[in-house]
């Protein structure tokens, strides 16, 4: 019996835990990471490094400033919406996925 309790109050500790971390978890650290990067647009995009003074060159390779919403946008990467970013959506994991290395 006790065991049985103590099998179950594990089990939904684990559900508690995985419901404070942002979703998308499960898809591997990089993936996690730029996804959350994209989501608090806060990561290495060009333009913030400029600010950061760790490069002069803020432009992306479509042409446009790379801002971190830039990215969610930019003509030479698969698109999504903040929205996509929250659930994940297949399009947000493939954008994730497309600057993973970049930011
Ligand atoms: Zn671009």
């Amino acid at each position: 019996m006790t065991h049985k309790l103590l099998n179950g109050w594990t089990e939904e500790s684990h559900q508690r835990k995985a419901s404070l971390v942002a979703s998308g978890h499960d898809l591997g650290w990089t993936t996690w990471k730029s996804l959350n990067r994209l989501r608090v647009e806060q990561g290495r995009c060009k333009a913030l490094m400029k600010v950061w003074n760790y490069t002069t060159e803020d432009t992306c390779s479509c042409g446009s400033v790379q801002t971190m919403s830039h990215l969610l946008e930019c003509a030479d990467a698969p698109r999504c919406s903040p929205e996509d970013l929250a659930e994940p959506t297949p399009s947000a994991v493939a954008c994730a996925r497309y600057w993973q290395n970049d930011i």
